[in-house]
């Protein structure tokens, strides 16, 4: 990798607008310049000043067609005041892309995207179903905790309905439509509708509130292709989706709730403490309902995160249109800003929909609706965990927890009986009984990101025991088998960041 440095730079930046003339006309407020034989457009808002620039890096060369007959080549690259910034740089590149969980992906065999099957849509194989299935699974027992009731909804509605929500107009452009025997069918970008009619299915009374409802709903939204990336921009995700209809008075208890359980969750993963940031984002210059219903609102919010002595930021303004909100950013081991967790207040849909209930006092009142979404995406927390963890996830969440690989031929009969022993006890276990060299077989285990090698030969086999191999240098020889299994047992129900066996070593 060459990195150019500002004395070995021989370029000469000259405005150029007159020699390009078809090229300024459909750039319009570009500035073109010439680059010794070269053209070059910049935007606007983009601020040359070559003498700020001690390095550059070009990191990208492609062909770029804005419009029939107009043919250029898009350059895309990076510069720092010095070298050595740029060459650090780089090295946090090499670092997230050798991380890309689209790359991790595919080598692990966790999920595909064909062709065949259409753009920004995921087919998870049976070792990515596993970590969907645990992430899942985790956050399954947070709705129990909360008391969010799991509900199944279609992920095609009448249009009618998009229609009553609001998100036909909204959102037409990023829905799936078909008209289907004369009526037009709409494929769901968010599960919030199903909810509601679940709520509106029965006269509701102060004393039945909260209805807290949750889902891993699929949703559609036809996000343009060039906005695709690999799980982190899908057109077909699923949502750990929940809603509640609540009276006025419940909302701070609730959203305090949920903030609990969503740093506990993060925390699963490592997040916690300086790694996280929270935001209350406030009322937008567009918005419905009172002025009066929004500073209530917010002010629960912001309360409800002093009550936890969690310290939070304020974005004014850039509450959606239908409510105020709090999000939640975590930061990952790569030192990147991702935000997931999401509570949101809604004003619009109790009103679109006419959602009441009956006060103590017999009037009819309307319920304060709150989205809430802990991992957001499952697709894009997967994504992220696995560039988090460069591939090699926790052993709670690891598709193949244990391996077991006899050190030679004649101990398969132990291996089997090892491997039978931990699949029983509810390890997801298998063994190599490969025709390859015991080292091609660690190796081999090791570059699918298998925690636990469980390694056995004669003396193993004699003493009911086993010798383990796990992460950095983990190895623990001749530990009775019962004993492994245990300590592995614990290590999943914990759902441990390290492995446990490390302590005992
Ligand atoms: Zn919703």
């Amino acid at each position: 990798m060459k990195v150019i440095e500002a004395e070995e730079r021989d370029i000469e930046i000259v405005e150029a607008r007159s020699e390009v003339e078809p090229l300024v006309e459909f750039l319009g407020r570009t500035r073109v310049y010439r680059v010794g034989e070269f053209h070059a457009y910049i935007e606007p808002d983009v601020e040359i000043s070559p003498e700020k620039v001690g390095a550059i890096k070009i990191l990208n060369i492609s062909a770029h067609t804005p419009q029939p007959g107009l043919k250029l080549l898009r350059l895309s690259g990076v510069a720092f005041k010095s070298a050595s910034e740029l060459e650090k740089y780089l090295e946090w590149l090499r670092e997230a892309s050798m991380r890309d969980h689209r790359v991790l992906g595919r080598r692990l065999d966790l999920f595909g995207f064909y062709e065949e099957a259409g753009q920004g849509l995921v087919i998870y194989h049976p070792r990515g179903q596993i970590i969907r299935e645990e992430l899942i699974g985790l956050i399954r027992e947070v709705n129990e905790r909360l008391g969010y009731r799991e509900v199944y909804t279609p992920h095609v509605y009448r249009a009618f309905l998009w229609k009553i929500s609001g998100h036909y107009d909204l959102y037409k452009d990023k829905m799936v439509l078909a008209e289907i025997g004369g009526e037009e069918y709409g494929i769901k970008p968010m599960n919030c509708p199903g909810h509601i009619l679940i709520y509106k299915s029965k006269p509701r009374s102060y004393r039945d509130l909260p209805v807290k409802l949750s889902e891993f709903g699929t949703v559609y939204r036809w996000e343009k292709r060039g906005e695709l990336y690999g799980l982190l921009r899908l057109r077909g995700f699923t949502q750990d989706d929940g809603h509640a209809f609540l009276r006025e008075d419940q909302v701070g208890e609730e959203v305090k709730n949920i903030i609990v359980e969503v740093m506990g969750v993060l925390k699963i993963f490592g997040f916690s403490g300086e790694d996280i940031k929270i935001y209350v984002s406030t009322r937008p210059e567009e918005y419905i309902g009172t002025e009066e219903m929004w500073e209530k609102a917010t002010k629960v919010l912001m309360e409800s995160l002093e009550e936890l002595g969690l310290p939070y930021e304020v974005k004014e303004g850039e509450g959606a249109f239908y409510g105020p909100k709090i999000d939640i950013y975590f930061r990952d081991s790569l030192g990147r800003w991702w935000q997931c967790s999401t509570i949101q207040v809604d004003f619009a849909l109790p009103q679109r929909f006419d959602l009441t209930y009956v006060d103590r006092d017999g009037s009819k009142k309307r319920p304060v609706m709150i989205h809430r979404a802990l991992l957001g995406s499952i697709e894009r927390f997967m994504a992220i965990i696995l560039e988090n963890f460069s591939g090699r996830l926790p052993t709670w969440i690891s598709p193949i927890q244990a391996r077991v690989i006899p050190v030679s031929r004649d101990i398969i009969p132990y291996a089997e009986k090892v491997a039978g022993y931990l699949r029983s006890n509810g390890i997801r276990v298998d063994t190599d009984f490969g025709e390859e060299t015991l080292s091609k077989r660690i190796k081999r285990a090791y570059d699918e990101a298998i925690p636990y090698i469980v390694l056995v030969g004669r003396r193993e086999a004699e003493n009911n025991t086993v010798t383990i191999r796990g992460r950095g240098n983990i190895q623990v020889k001749d530990m009775p088998l019962e004993e492994f299994t245990k300590i592995l047992l614990e290590e999943v129900r914990k759902r441990s960041l390290t492995q446990i066996v490390a302590e005992k070593s």
